[in-house]
This record gives C-alpha cells, structure tokens and sequence, in this order.
C-alpha cells in the first residue's frame, strides 16, 4: 500500500497535493520549458507504462506522480514503491493538478518526473551493420519525436542531434516518441565536433539531399555501419554537410510536392537501409 501519511521511517516521501501553488508542483509545471528541464536536468514523460518501461530500462526518476484514481491500481502502487525505494519522491495529486502538469484535459493517470540521459558523441563508436541518424537542426517536436520513434522500430542505434535542434526532452517531442525516448541513445553535437568525430567513421556515410544524384533504392547499404544525414526542414543539408557525405542520395517524387517530410524522409530511408535485418518470421503467422 502507498504511505500517503509520509510517516517517518519511510524511505521516500509520499505526499498528496491538491494545490497548484505547491512548490514541488510549480517545479514540475516549470519543466514545460527548456531553460527548467536545463536547470533541474529533468523531464516529463506521461502515461503508466512509459514510466514502468523507463523504470524497468535503468532510467533515474526523479518523482512520481498520480491522480487519486490511481490508489489500489496494482501497477501503479509497484511504480510508485520502486520510486519510494529508490528515496524519491511520490505525490498523490488530484486531476486538476494533473491536467495543470501536462497541459491537457484528459491527463494520463501517471506522469513521471525522470533526469535527462544523452549519450557522449565520444562514446559512439559504430561497427557491424550499425545505422546511426544525424538530425541537421531539426526544428519540429514532432518530427524528432516520431523519428526517434522510428529508429526504435527500424532497429537502428540512435540519433546525433547536429547543431540547434529541438529539446528532446521537451513534452511535445517525448510524446510523439510514444515510449522510444527511453530506448533510442540521443548524442548532442556542434557542427564542428560532428565533422571531426565523423573523420573517424569506418562506413557509409549517406546523406539526404533534393539535388542528389543517387536512387537511395540502388545503393547496396549491408553489412557496413552507415550514417544516414538528414537536412533542416526549411533548409536541407548546408554544404559543410553534404560535402561530408559519401554519397547524396534522393527519394524520387511524383506530383506537385517539392519535398517529402523530414520524419517521413527519414522513415524510408532507415527501412530501405534496415530492409534485409528486418523479417517477418512467415512460419509463426497462423
Ligand atoms: N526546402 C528544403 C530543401 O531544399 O532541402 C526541404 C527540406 S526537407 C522538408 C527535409 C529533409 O528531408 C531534407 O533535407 C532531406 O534530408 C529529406 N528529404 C525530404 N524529401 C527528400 C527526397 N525526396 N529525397 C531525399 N531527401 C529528402
């Protein structure tokens, strides 16, 4: 049972807040903005089993929170003894709160409160079929969150965010991951540390460009790590960029649309260059 007395002896806090003006609610309502999540190191992720995912994936959290209609839901009390186990904190918060939390009117019944895990660029050293995605300055929440989704299920290594990117620990970029944030290795670079780590780069580095001159569907991706680049939404690759590149390649396009969306971009291509991994086994299907 959750200790909601916040008795002492208890490892954790238990708490139950209904005001908005509690200080550990304005805390976790700052982290709406980057310069909090820079500050505190921290960020939102919503919904019962993301946090149990994150908790189960070795990822720090910070505090739990759940609305009142979470009290004797199994699942939520062993999320919220593990927080208590781990000496964090726990509040008990009612749907108001919950709806102030994350901005929304039907809020998830459990939000949980996690530090910020980037990977060093240093650390990544690819090898085998490895595919690694180099984001250029991607502006859009949602299209960092649905491509770190799309590494996850595509089975390729994680993201390079290259220059001014968009916060992947900002709610909205968390959300479209819909769980991948806690199992896609994000690394944050400058253009400049970008280039020289990527001098040492043993495989294909493969770039997405409108003026590439290569089918992306004739080039033979197995059995080398590859490095897919793909370009800011308003502006594409910037020369420095491109001319890192091994080869430009582009997905030729019908109809009246200059260009493809960068998520979706980045979709088939990771799917063309994963296309031999990925099977469906054929003898289980019924
Ligand atoms: N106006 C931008 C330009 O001129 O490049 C459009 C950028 S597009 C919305 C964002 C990124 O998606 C591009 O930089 C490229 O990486 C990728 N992309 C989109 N459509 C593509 C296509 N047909 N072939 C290759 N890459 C594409």
């Amino acid at each position: 049972m959750i200790d909601s007395q916040n008795r002492p002896g208890t490892v954790g806090r238990v708490k139950e807040v209904t005001s908005l003006s509690n200080p550990l609610v304005k805390d976790i309502r700052a982290l709406a903005l980057k310069k909090f999540r820079d500050r505190d190191n921290a960020f939102i992720a919503e919904g019962l089993k993301l946090v149990i995912d994150a908790l189960d994936q070795g990822w720090s959290i910070r505090t739990l929170v759940f609305a009142k209609a979470g009290l004797g839901n199994p699942a939520v009390e062993k999320a919220a003894a593990r927080t208590v186990a781990a000496g964090e904190t726990v509040l008990e918060v009612s749907e108001k709160v919950l709806g102030a939390i994350t901005r929304r009117d039907n809020p998830q019944m459990v939000v949980g409160v996690f530090a910020q895990q980037l990977v060093p660029l240093a650390s990544i050293k690819p090898s085998g079929d490895d595919v690694w995605v180099v984001l250029d300055r991607v502006r859009d929440p949602g299209n960092l969150g649905t491509i770190i989704r799309t590494v996850d299920a595509a089975g390729a290594k994680g993201v390079i965010l290259v220059g001014d990117c968009t916060d992947p620990f900002s709610l909205e970029t968390v959300r479209a991951t819909m769980g991948s944030i806690f199992s896609v290795p994000v690394a944050r670079a400058s253009a400049e540390a970008f280039l020289a780590w990527r001098k040492d780069f043993p495989g294909l580095v493969a770039g997405t460009h409108l003026k590439g001159a290569v089918d992306y569907r004739s080039v033979e991706f197995g059995g080398r790590p590859v490095l897919l680049l793909m370009g800011n939404e308003q502006q594409g690759l910037p020369e420095e960029l491109a001319a890192s590149c091994d080869r430009l390649l582009r997905i030729p396009q019908a109809g009246r649309a200059d260009s493809l969306n960068l998520a979706v971009a980045t979709g088939v291509m990771l799917f063309e260059i994963r296309r031999d991994a990925l099977k469906i086994d054929m003898e289980s299907r019924t």
